[in-house]
């Protein structure tokens, strides 16, 4: 049996969750259709988790403006909807002469695309943001409005809006074939055929052969691995902003930064891979990453590291993020979405909605939409224990004590509209088993609670 929707959007990373909630303030049937258990676990769960100002990319280009859009909208909206960002502002640091001089072209080719915060900065200033960074710091440039964010809440935030306010998740239900009859697209997936009118391609590593199914051959992805190592909260003191090495053309570098979640992060490398799914961390791309850091913070070998993990970016045959309103075939590819698609998501989600509902369709705008909050998992961030909850017993028993996380809060997160349906999902949504142990001490229990919840016992 097949149902029919105005939109299907294929693929619920954090670009078509975006996409969803914002197609939700329009009277459209919309589907969000995700080949994965639970939204959030492709590309967008492996990243540095900046949100970029835009400042840092090819200015004039659309990539740029979205970011600039995304950057500014989450802002504005990310707090209603319980999501951190914290502004601590990046260094961009020259180590050399000729980097000084490229630093300065940059910071003037800076102001001049219209990033006026951007501020060109000596030894003296970057010394006194960064007391620990190694010596030799000639110059910097540094963004105060770049900041850090939650990457796993804000899929899961977007995706609970969308839902909230009338739009279909179905996850497990890979998209398998795309076909044009009868005024429609006809896609099969193995939970049966989804009708719709207008599909939007956000599939991320699979973007070109999503693409191709419908006859569409408009690039070929080259997707490049991340590497990172997260080193332990006891290394916090040592770095309260983001530092950025000069980049290259193709490459940003290896940052490192604060996490929201009080971790320090190395990384990424930038290796060009044939395997979408090589998501291996390699002796390799470890020492690169100890190599950066002892380079620029030498100190943070000092402490333990808390664990790895790799991302692997869209990247295609172009430079530019790959977004293709076919508006005669009804079908949008939104791919390509490299390195800044967390930061642009709003953006890109704002510019894909127009394009949808404002010339492709013609939907009329919502009157009232409803809100929604996700839990606060940022360090010092509100905690249902600190906040009245501590009434009920489920918030005073401690189920992750690396983390400080209570049987409440999974037992919260497992009554969410969009439960997670793993145990990975489990850990993105409340951060259990994140912690120093890795889950060696609480992994059994929340294992055990995870199956005991999905079937809808009480913990
Ligand atoms: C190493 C690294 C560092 C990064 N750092 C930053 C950063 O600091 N700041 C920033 O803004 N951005 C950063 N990014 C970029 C950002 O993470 C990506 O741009 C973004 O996550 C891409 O999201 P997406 O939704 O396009 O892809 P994905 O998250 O991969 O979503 C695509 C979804 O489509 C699903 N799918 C695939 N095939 C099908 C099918 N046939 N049917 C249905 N569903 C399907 C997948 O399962 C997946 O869930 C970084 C990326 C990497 C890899």
């Amino acid at each position: 049996m097949s149902e029919r929707f105005d939109v299907a959007i294929v693929g619920a990373g954090v670009v078509g969750c975006a996409i969803a909630r914002e197609l939700s303030r329009y009277t459209l049937r919309t589907i969000l259709i995700e080949a994965g258990r639970d939204l959030g676990d492709g590309v967008s769960k492996g990243n540095s988790a900046v949100l970029s100002t835009g400042a840092d990319t090819p200015f004039g280009t659309l990539e740029c403006r979205l970011v600039a859009r995304g950057h500014e909208r989450y802002l504005a909206e990310a707090p209603a909807m319980g999501l951190p960002f914290l502004p601590i502002g990046s260094l961009t640091i020259a180590w050399n002469e000729a980097e000084r001089e490229h630093l300065k072209a940059m910071h003037e080719d800076t102001i001049a695309a219209g990033f006026h915060s951007a501020d060109l900065v000596g030894a003296d200033e970057i010394y006194r943001r960064v007391p620990e960074l190694a010596s030799g710091a000639l110059s910097a440039i540094w963004e105060p409005d770049e900041g850090i964010v939650d990457p796993f809440s804000t899929p899961y935030a977007y995706a609970l809006d969308a839902v909230a306010n009338g739009v279909e998740f179905r996850s497990t239900c890979p998209v398998e074939g795309a076909q044009r009859r009868d005024g429609a697209w006809h896609l099969s997936t193995p939970k049966g055929e989804v009708v719709a009118d207008i599909v939007i391609n956000c599939g991320g590593l699979a973007g070109a052969r999503i693409d191709a199914m419908a006859g569409f051959a408009d690039f070929v992805m080259r997707p490049r691995r991340g590497q990172f190592i997260v080193f332990d909260k006891s290394a916090r003191p040592l770095l309260s902003v983001v530092l950025k090495p000069v980049p290259a053309p193709t490459y940003r570098g290896i940052l490192m930064t604060p996490t929201v979640f009080g971790n320090i992060l190395v990384g990424p490398t930038s290796e060009e891979i044939d395997d979408p799914d090589d998501s291996r961390v390699t002796r390799e791309g470890l020492d690169t990453l100890v190599a950066a850091a002892r380079r620029m913070l030498p100190r943070l070998l000092e402490h333990e590291i808390t664990t790895t993990y790799c991302g692997i970016r869209p990247g295609t045959d172009r430079p530019e993020y790959r977004i293709i309103p076919r508006r005669a075939d009804r079908w949008l590819t939104v791919g390509g979405i490299r390195s800044t698609g967390l930061s642009a998501s709003l953006g890109i989600a704002e510019h894909v909605g127009g394009i949808v509902a404002g010339e492709m369709i013609n939907a009329a705008r919502k009157v009232a939409t409803s809100a929604i909050r996700v839990p606060s998992l940022a360090v010092g961030g509100e905690r249902p224990w600190r906040n009245g909850g501590a009434g009920d017993a489920a918030y005073r028993e401690i189920i992750c004590h690396c983390e400080g996380i209570t049987l409440g809060e999974v037992r919260d997160a497992m009554a969410s509209p969009l439960a997670p349906q793993s145990l990975k999902a489990l850990k993105r949504r409340t951060r259990v088993m994140f912690g120093r142990c890795q889950g060696f001490f609480c992994g059994a229990r929340v294992q055990a609670l995870f199956e005991q919840l999905s079937k809808g016992s009480s913990p």
